[in-house]
């Protein structure tokens, strides 16, 4: 810190900026803030990274003061392609997570009872040896299916994929079936494609299922483009029972009955139809219209005029008037949300990912049927309308890819789920109670499910469970509910500290973003030589990437595994390979362009991603579709293969790329569905939710709970560090329209029981009138919980809680008091002055798996009761027996395979790290 005359202007008189341009990065100048009205002048040096704190991975710029040596704060990189230098508050947050006074900073490791709260420091080379060791002999004896690595949040793209490739362990877990299966499958079954991409920022009208605009999937990248769009004349519809802030910004607001979306939307192709406001070109060239008459209407003529009396007939029943009903909408909704579709044409763009799909029994039809208007108004891949996100997410090839495994673990493949998108995760714990398998190593990585999966009190009975869990490593920057029950704890760096790469579907353009520890990249821009990231992380806090490389080796010490050389430096295979080795080598040969634009600047490749920290690989990226696949000639059934994959598909005689489904088509009648027992929900269509609103005791006590909305400035489980988040948003209550509080007997702060099907939860009301009668809400980030005082969770965010077993798989949470002020080395959390921690409502929650996506249905059909003499605010009671009994009547909902040909799954069918075709064969 100097003090100085006057820092000169960075742009002339009269013109405003926003960002430090990037020549000064290395040696930026600013006055303190907090010195004025001195004229203090802070040096720093500027070092971009990625944001962590939610999928979307924006662009970070961390300020490093050059006299601490520390991070002061983060900012945007506006060389980012995909955030352009925005971010949400989640964002800057980051450095509350950076000074946590509370993280983790030392490898630990259990002492006494699993669950017991007692830890030992413990080396980084003793947790490495006595992990990998156990790793080792476990493929040795060919239990390679022991070894699982369950992530929540991957943030990174491609490394665990050679990980386990390279161990040769189809043990990868993911937290999709509580989050995105549905939406996943009602895209994948018409395109091979599980998920969209928006072109916002184009859009003339956008139709939005879910509260996405404010809280959803893309939030800043999504939310700014919108913004733009909305700024240029377009129009929002959003669909969702609570009047969220997107909601209350758009021009419609359609409040559906839970559930019934799909109804709506069958209503809206309807009108679609029926006014013509169709795109006849499109759809002749684009959508499987030949097979789906052929197969599913041999009797009618196989002609496209034919195809289009077919879906008239078919949606005949879904006139306005009765969608109007169904859902519960106002008359006349529907129609002018059709016309504004209708007109919109090709720039109309929509979005779902949780909402519907994430909520219901059959809620993946949520996705379908939106993925339908877009079909029939020609609106796939075009300016402003709505893309495969395949065909601009950038996955570049990582060095030294290791070839596919050949092994099938029906612990995370069920029969029972042959078509699910994608692992069944959370029914992991029912499977171990079962007695299907026992796991000997299983890491939990940015994966908390106790707290944030349903039914997390059977989690808890299985991680305390050493016969069914053997060891339990859990790979976190914080305590957790669910670290609290392992038996090693390992500090890994959050987003400034660690190397990944990524890429995603935030507009109609490639981009590849490069998280990096910016400690690390700043010393070694002074001069110093560092050979790991931990050499500049706090305490002994490493990074993910040397971890999996580290612990290979110890797995495989002297290579005869063949899991080491996998993990060889290319330049010296004596030792492991280098983080700059690895990105380096895929920056400078996986990149198009990239080591041009590095050369332009004279850097090298890894140079250009750690100056800039994303580059843009392709942009205007639109109908890909019709891209022209030269030099191949198509088979009888029309498909172009190269070396037996397809790779393109003849349209009116001349081959191009098409899609990725089984005829490259857009599939509106699904054969897949039909050959694995599903030909009632083989075309888009609506069936009952399990929380129908008919079926409902609603003149009772009987409600819908949607737990699934999101508050847009936390983070799942990893905001509980980040009191900048906390400060903004700290409270819990439950959404209850006026109408229903009057006929309940709520006022606003009452204490109300919430009754699911295997036990309750207490919270208090909020009477309004953003939501429809008949529906009550709750987010789902808040409601932490510790059982030490002093450890266990943040304190910034929990309630000291007591867990009794009452016995008979009965738990019984409850709070013994909620968020105060503590001492640590922040002052601030001395300052603490909110108070409610939120209720777990996750606990009370059986699961309830779609026989088809395996998504969890995450909406209850709950009784909304007065609080009983005894009950306690964020009192959480369940019944496990019951809950393990709900799984069962939900698992015999399933047509298990294998279906045709022997297939444990069709093979078009995406899933993470995916095994050789024969691991898909039962025989
Ligand atoms: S939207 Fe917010 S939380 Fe998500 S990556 Fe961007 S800045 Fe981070």
């Amino acid at each position: 810190m100097t003090t100085e005359k006057e820092l000169p202007r960075i742009t002339p008189d009269g013109e405003l900026t926003s960002y430090p341009p990037i020549e000064q990065w290395d040696d930026w100048e600013e006055y303190d803030a907090n010195a004025w009205p001195e004229r203090v002048i802070n040096k720093f040096r500027l070092v971009p990274t990625t944001c962590f704190n939610c999928e979307s991975a924006c662009g970070l710029l961390a300020y490093i003061d050059k006299d601490t040596g520390k991070i002061q704060r983060f900012e945007g990189n506006p060389e980012h392609p995909g955030s352009r230098g925005r971010n949400c508050a989640k964002g800057p947050a980051t450095i509350n997570q950076v000074d946590d006074p509370e993280r983790i900073l030392y490898p630990l490791r259990r002492v006494g009872a699993r669950g017991g709260g007692e830890w030992e420091r413990v080396s980084w080379e003793d947790a490495l040896a006595d992990i990998g060791g156990r790793i080792g002999k476990a493929i040795r004896e060919d239990r390679h299916d022991e070894i699982m690595y369950h992530v929540g949040r991957p943030g990174e793209d491609g490394f665990m994929d050679r990980t386990l490739k390279a161990w040769g362990i189809d043990g990868h877990n993911s937290h999709t079936n509580i989050c995105s299966s549905g939406a996943r499958v009602g895209y994948a079954l018409w395109s091979g494609y599980d998920r969209p991409s928006a072109d916002f920022a184009n859009a003339k009208f956008i139709l939005l299922l879910s509260a996405h605009l404010e809280t959803g999937h893309y939030f800043n990248p999504h939310a700014q483009r919108i913004t733009e769009a909305r700024e240029r004349g377009a129009k929002i519809a959003t669909v969702d029972p609570r009047l969220s802030n997107t909601a209350s910004m758009s021009d419609f607001w359609l409040s559906c009955w839970p559930g019934t979306e799909p109804a709506m939307l069958l209503a809206i192709a309807y009108l679609l139809l029926k006014w013509d406001a169709v795109d006849h070109e499109f759809m002749r060239r684009w959508v499987n219209w030949k097979d789906s008459l052929t197969e599913r209407y041999p009797e009618r003529p196989p002609t496209y005029r034919e195809f289009i009396e077919v879906l008239k007939d078919e949606y005949a029943r879904f006139t306005p008037e009765w969608a109007t009903d169904e859902c519960g909408l106002q008359e006349g909704q529907i129609e002018v949300v059709a016309r504004e579709i209708a007109d919109a044409g090709h720039a109309f763009s929509s979005h779902t990912w949780r909402s519907v799909g994430a909520g219901n029994l059959h809620g993946w039809q949520g996705a379908r049927t939106l993925q339908f208007l877009h079909v029939l108004t020609g609106s796939v891949g075009t300016v402003g309308g709505l893309s495969p996100s395949g065909w601009v997410k950038f996955k570049p090839p990582h060095w030294n890819m290791p070839p596919p495994h050949s092994r099938w673990n029906e612990m995370l493949w069920p029969k029972e789920y042959p078509l699910a998108h994608h692992e069944m995760s959370m029914l992991l714990p029912h499977f171990l109670k079962e007695g299907r398998a026992k796991l000997d190593v299983y890491f939990t990585r940015v994966y908390n499910p106790i707290w944030t999966n349903p039914d997390g009190f059977t989690w808890l009975e299985v991680l305390k469970d050493e016969s069914k869990v053997g060891l339990h490593v859990a790979l976190t920057p914080t305590w957790s509910e669910t670290a609290w029950f392992a038996d090693y704890i390992l500090p890994m760096g959050v987003s400034a500290e660690r190397h990944d790469t990524h890429s995603y579907e935030t507009h109609a353009a490639k981009w590849l973003g490069f998280r990096q520890p910016v400690l690390r990249v700043a010393a070694e821009r002074d001069g110093r030589k560092i050979n790991r990231t931990y050499e500049t992380n706090p305490g002994e806090v490493w990074e993910e990437t040397e971890f999996w490389i580290d612990l290979s080796w110890q797995i495989d010490p002297d290579g005869s595994l063949g899991i080491r050389k996998w993990f060889e430096s290319p330049n010296d295979p004596g030792r492991p390979v280098s983080v700059d080795e690895y990105y380096g080598w895929m920056f400078e040969n996986s990149v198009p362009g990239l080591p041009e634009k590095a050369a332009e600047k004279g850097m090298t490749a890894l140079e250009f991603m750690r100056r800039f920290g994303a580059v843009e690989v392709e942009r205007d990226v639109y109908m890909v579709n019709e891209a022209p696949v030269p030099g191949i000639a198509p088979d009888d059934d029309g498909i172009a293969r190269k070396n037996g994959t397809p790779v393109g598909v003849e349209v009116h005689g001349a081959v191009v790329q098409g899609f990725k489904s089984p005829s490259r088509k857009l599939e509106w009648y699904s054969r897949t569905m039909e050959d694995w027992g599903w030909g009632d929900e083989a075309i888009p269509g609506y069936q009952k939710t399990h929380v129908y609103w008919r079926d409902m005791d609603m003149a009772g006590t009987e409600r819908i709970l949607v737990p699934t909305f999101r508050l847009p400035t936390l983070i799942h489980t990893r905001s509980g560090n980040a009191k900048y988040l906390y400060e903004i948003s700290h409270g819990h209550p439950l959404w209850m329209n006026t109408i229903d509080a009057e006929v309940l007997g709520f006022e606003t702060a009452d204490l109300v029981r919430i009754e699911t099907d295997s036990g309750h939860f207490v919270m208090r009301v909020w009477a309004t009138e953003g939501i429809r009668p008949g529906v009550v809400a709750a987010s789902h980030h808040l409601g932490r919980w510790r059982i030490n005082d002093d450890s266990g969770n943040e304190r910034w965010s929990s309630a000291l809680v007591n867990l009794e077993e009452l016995g008979d798989g009965k738990w019984r949470l409850r709070q013994l008091k909620g968020i105060e002020p503590f001492t640590s080395d922040d002052p601030d959390s001395e300052r603490i002055w909110w108070k409610d921690p939120g209720v777990n409502q996750n606990l009370a929650f059986p699961v309830h798996p779609d026989p088809i996506s395996g998504m969890h249905a995450w909406h209850q059909r709950v009784r909304v009761v007065q609080a009983q003499p005894g009950d306690r605010y964020g009192d959480v009671v369940v019944d496990t027996n019951k809950s393990h009994e709900i799984y069962k009547q939900w698992l015999a909902k399933t047509k298990p395979g294998p279906g045709p040909g022997g297939l444990r799954r069709p093979l078009w069918f995406d899933r993470p790290v995916k095994p050789t075709a024969d691991a898909y064969r039962t025989s």
